[in-house]
C-alpha cells in the first residue's frame, strides 16, 4: 500500500491524501479546498496529483470547505466513483458546496466588471465549478453511520468514528487486507473538543498500525470553556443593557453560530437574556441551522436533554433569521440595542462587514471575536487591536470595544490531541502530521517524541510512501 500526501501537507488547507492499494485500488481520504495565496491557489485548486478518472472512491472526514471544496472540479474531472460520508457531512456537503460555488461566480463576474472597466485582463478568474458540478457530485454519495465497518470492497473496510470536531465529523479508519496481511491506516481528519456543546465528544480511534494525524493547534493551548457563558453574558450586558449599543458578532456560518445561538436560547430560557432582539443574518448560517435540526443522531448528551423541554434548541423569541439582503440592510435602522450574528468569521467577506462598518466607529457598541482569524484580516486587525481598519476603501477609527473570545475554537489544542493519540502508542508504526504550519508540527512533533511516539514526520505536497 502506498499513501500520497496530496494536499495539507507542509500547511493547513486544501486536506487530500491518496491511499492505493497494492492492486491498484485507489481511495481519496478528503477532497478540500486551498484557501491560502490566492495566486497560488488558483493552480493549486484546478491541478491534481493523480488521474481523477483513475481514482475509485472519495471518503470526506467532514463538511469543512478545506476538507471538500475541490470535489466538484474532481467530477468535473471525471471522477465517477462513490463519495463516502457521514449522514450529517453529506447535508453539509450539499449547503458548504453550493455556497462555494455561488461565492466563485459573484466574485468572478464582480472581478470580470473591473477588469473590464480598467481595460485589464481577465484571466485567473474563472470559477473552479458551477451549481451544476455541485449537484453532480452530490449524486455520487453514499452514506455511512458512525460505528460500523463498511466492506468497500473484499480487502477494504472503512469505518467512520466521532471525530467532535463540527456535525458529521468523522475520523476514518481503513482495515486493508494484503498478501495475506491485515492492517489499519487511520486518518483523524479534524480532532474536536471535549465537552463542546451540541456534538458528541471526540472518541478515540482504532488502534491502527499508521496514522495521518492533523497538527493545526501544535504547540497551543485554548482558554477554558467554564467562563465563556459568564463571559458572553457579562459582554452583552455591558453592551446592550449599560451602553445600549449593538453586539456585533462576526461567526463561521457552519459550528460557531449554532454554538453561540444555542448559548443565547439557554441564556433565554433560564430568563437571564435580556429582552433585545438578535439576529442571525447570513444565507449560510440559516441553511446550516436547518442542517443542525435534521440531524439529532449527531447531539450529545446535554443537547438531547435540553429539547426534551425547550425542542427547538436553535429558535427563541426575540431570534430572528435573515437571508433576504433587504431585511440584512434594514437591521442598519435600528437604533435600539441588538445582538447581530454574521459571517464571515474573520470579517473578510460577507454581510458582517457591513455591520462592522457601521458599528465600529460607535463606542456603544462591541465587536466579539469569537474565532481565528488570519492575519491580514479585518478581524485579525481588531483582534490585535488596531485603531484604524479599512472596510469598503474607508479607513475607520476603532471607537466600539473589540473583545476576544478564543473558547470556541472546534480543533483540539496540543493536550487535547495528545490525549485523542494516546491510545496509539503500542500500536502505531509511524505518524504522519499534515493540516499544520511549520510551527505547529515541529511544536506536535517535539511533544509526541516526549509521549513515547519516536515515529513522526512531516510529509510535503506530493511525497508517497511505502506501508507494508
Ligand atoms: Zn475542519
Amino acid at each position: 500500500m502506498k499513501v500520497k500526501f496530496c494536499g495539507a501537507a507542509g500547511e493547513v488547507t486544501g486536506s487530500s491524501h491518496l491511499v492505493t492499494l497494492s492492486n491498484g485500488y485507489k481511495a481519496l481520504l478528503d477532497c478540500g479546498l486551498y484557501q491560502g495565496d490566492p495566486e497560488k491557489a488558483y493552480d493549486m485548486n484546478r491541478q491534481f496529483e493523480f488521474d481523477p478518472r483513475e481514482l475509485d472512491c472519495v471518503i470526506l472526514s467532514h463538511a469543512h470547505i478545506d476538507h471538500i471544496g475541490r470535489l466538484p472540479k474532481l467530477v468535473k474531472k471525471g471522477f465517477r466513483g462513490n463519495v463516502y460520508a457521514t449522514p450529517a457531512t453529506r447535508s453539509l456537503a450539499l449547503i458548504m458546496l453550493l455556497d462555494s460555488a455561488k461565492i466563485q461566480q459573484y466574485d468572478y463576474e464582480y472581478d470580470v466588471k473591473i477588469a473590464q472597466r480598467k481595460g485589464l485582463p481577465t484571466k485567473h478568474m474563472e470559477p473552479l465549478y458551477t451549481v451544476d458540478d455541485v449537484y453532480k457530485a452530490l449524486s455520487l454519495f453514499v452514506t455511512v453511520g458512525y460505528n460500523r465497518w463498511l466492506k468497500i470492497k473484499s480487502n477494504l473496510s472503512l469505518y467512520f468514528r466521532e471525530a467532535g470536531h463540527i456535525l458529521g465529523s468523522a475520523s476514518i479508519c481503513l482495515k486493508i487486507k494484503e498478501e495475506g496481511k491485515e492492517f489499519k491506516l487511520g486518518f483523524t481528519g479534524d480532532i474536536g473538543r471535549p465537552s463542546r456543546p451540541i456534538i458528541k465528544n471526540p472518541e478515540p480511534m482504532h488502534k491502527v498500525d499508521y496514522l495521518i494525524c492533523e497538527s493545526t493547534y501544535g504547540g497551543r493551548k485554548h482558554e477554558s470553556r467554564p467562563s465563556e457563558y459568564k463571559h458572553l453574558l457579562d459582554i452583552i450586558t455591558k453592551t446592550c443593557v449599560e451602553k445600549k449599543g449593538k453586539l456585533i458578532i462576526p461567526a463561521f456560518s457552519l459550528g460557531r453560530t449554532q454554538e453561540i445561538v444555542f448559548m443565547l436560547d439557554k441564556m433565554s430560557s433560564s430568563g437571564e437574556l435580556p429582552k433585545i432582539p438578535v439576529y442571525v443574518d447570513s444565507p449560510l448560517s440559516v441553511n446550516a441551522t436547518r442542517v443542525f435540526r435534521l440531524h439529532p443522531e449527531c447531539y450529545d448528551d446535554e443537547l438531547v436533554d435540553y429539547i426534551e423541554f425547550n425542542p427547538d434548541p436553535f429558535g427563541f423569541n426575540g431570534l430572528h433569521y435573515i437571508t433576504d439582503v433587504n431585511d440584512s440592510k434594514a437591521i442598519n435602522s435600528i437604533k435600539t440595542p441588538a445582538i447581530i450574528i454574521s459571517s464571515s468569521g474573520m470579517v473578510n467577506a460577507g454581510r458582517v462587514r457591513h455591520h462592522v462598518a457601521n458599528n465600529i466607529e460607535n463606542p456603544n457598541s462591541t465587536i466579539l471575536i469569537v474565532g481565528y482569524c488570519a492575519p491580514g484580516t479585518t478581524g485579525h486587525a481588531l483582534a490585535i487591536g488596531k485603531e484604524e481598519i479599512f472596510l469598503f476603501g474607508d479607513k475607520k477609527k476603532v471607537r466600539a470595544d473589540i473583545e476576544v473570545m478564543d473558547s470556541f475554537s472546534a480543533h483540539a489544542d496540543e493536550d487535547e490531541m495528545i490525549d485523542f493519540v494516546s491510545n496509539q502508542k503500542k500500536s502505531v508504526k509511524k505518524i504522519f502530521l499534515v493540516h499544520g504550519s511549520d510551527t505547529a508540527r515541529a511544536a506536535f512533533t517535539d511533544r509526541l517524541s516526549k509521549e513515547g511516539f519516536s515515529q513522526v514526520f512531516s510529509p510535503m505536497l506530493g511525497d508517497e510512501v511505502e506501508l507494508d
